[in-house]
């Protein structure tokens, strides 16, 4: 028996899912665009402020030990949370956007000529794009789309048969944003090993879901985002094999990233302290810390287990829904549904579902290349996490019977 089982005390360690929206219990169907927070990750954020506020890694009193055992501590719960071999794998970002830049500047530009290639998916997410074209229009680079297919898979064949002796990275995401699609990331990566090109997999999807193994899947780069890993807002982390951190450059500079400064040269720290000048957001990894607690706890293979039979019960209700088209129908995905209803605008779809307790995003998620392949200017997308219901389902299928009547 899994603590999950009991998915009414599970709930109830959530605070927000027991909103009342509009006279309405909330359903909370957004979790892809950030999750909601435990109690155990509010404590913690809260604790660190009323008992423990200190500077990190440059005091020598109680208060800053305080600070930097909980804040370290977080980044050895990340690291083995993900699998990852030492913690100086582990750089701690502001979120995935900030990884793949600190990527995208460090580790590529400082080689890119005109001419190389970046080779990302057609299901990327802005992030995993917009960082690459911006080194390229420097360099003279290109970045080069692989395609997907009509289910919205990732054409594996194709990927491969783009990655050549100019390309000089493959970036992926392990689960797409917008089509809930599961990659495999493993052909890909071992694809691009085999040619000796580095890999970067955006993870932002796949870490709140299922267990993620580095060191097994071997790639360069992976990334991944704290607030939708039930932490808060501006944590996240670049975990990256330990000789491109030492081979990089640093990306922006400042304080605790150094070991000595004077005006005729200055030695930068060891990584991952080398990428991390600043103050950072200290009490935001002591929360995603107590998140990795908590996940822990409860089980990522139960927690992956409980979201499989969700999605599928999700998928089946949506196949009953006359008029409702789903976007993308891969074999391997996870409980994120893109849709779109006939006669019906996604935004009219979201605000009127949002008078009915039920979030949703509505637009293009980030995503404009694969909306662009589906030849759509939005979809609707309904995102469930473990702590949803199936009786939530339900009552978001009523609220969008009651949605389409209205708009019809
Ligand atoms: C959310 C998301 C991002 C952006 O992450 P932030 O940390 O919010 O900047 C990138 N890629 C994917 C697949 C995402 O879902």
């Amino acid at each position: 028996m899994s603590r999950i089982d009991d998915i009414d005390a599970i709930r109830a360690e959530f605070p927000q899912l027991a909103r009342i929206i509009h006279g309405k219990p909330l359903v909370y169907f957004d979790n892809a665009n950030t999750a909601q927070k435990p109690h155990a990750v509010i404590a913690a954020v809260s604790g660190y402020f009323s008992e423990h506020n200190g500077n990190v890694a440059r005091a020598v009193h109680t208060l800053g030990e305080e600070a930097t055992s909980l804040y370290e501590g977080a980044r050895d719960k990340l690291m083995r949370f993900v699998g990852a071999r030492s913690r100086e794998e582990i750089v701690l970002t502001r979120g995935t956007t900030e990884s793949i830049n600190l990527v995208a500047y460090s580790f590529l530009r400082p080689t890119l000529k005109p001419g190389d290639e970046i080779l990302v998916s057609r299901m990327e997410h802005h992030s995993n794009i917009v960082p690459w074209q911006l080194v390229a229009a420097e360099t003279g680079a290109i970045v080069v789309p692989a395609p997907i297919t009509d289910r919205g898979e990732l054409d594996v064949d194709g990927m491969i048969a783009l990655m050549n002796s100019r390309t000089r990275l493959v970036g992926l995401t392990h689960v797409s944003n917008a089509l809930g699609t599961i990659n495999p990331i493993k052909t890909i990566i071992d694809a691009a090993a085999a040619r000796a090109i580095p890999t970067l997999i955006d993870g932002s999807q796949a870490a709140p879901h299922f267990k993620i193994d580095v060191a097994a899947l071997n790639c360069d780069f992976y990334v991944l985002t704290g607030h939708k890993l039930f932490a808060p807002t501006g944590t996240g982390a670049l975990i990256a094999k330990r000789a491109h951190l030492d081979a990089m450059p640093p990306f922006m500079g400042g304080g605790e990233m150094i070991r000595r400064v004077s005006f005729e040269g200055t030695s930068f720290n060891d990584p991952p302290h080398k990428f991390e000048p600043g103050t950072p957001n200290i009490a935001g990894f002591i929360g995603l810390g107590a998140a990795i607690d908590w996940l822990d706890a409860v089980g990522m293979d139960a927690i992956a287990a409980r979201e499989t039979h969700l999605r599928d019960v999700m998928l089946s209700a949506l196949h009953e829904i006359p008029g409702l088209r789903l976007i993308g129908a891969a074999r391997e995905r996870a409980a994120v549904f893109s849709f779109v209803v006939d006669g019906a605008h996604a935004h009219d779809i979201a605000t009127l579902l949002d008078q009915e307790g039920v979030a949703v995003r509505s637009g293009h998620h980030c995503t404009h290349p694969t909306m662009q392949f589906f030849g759509l200017p939005a979809t609707v997308r309904a995102s469930l996490s473990f702590y949803n219901t199936e009786a939530e389902i339900a009552a978001f299928v009523a609220a969008l019977a009651k949605v389409r009547r209205m708009l019809a």
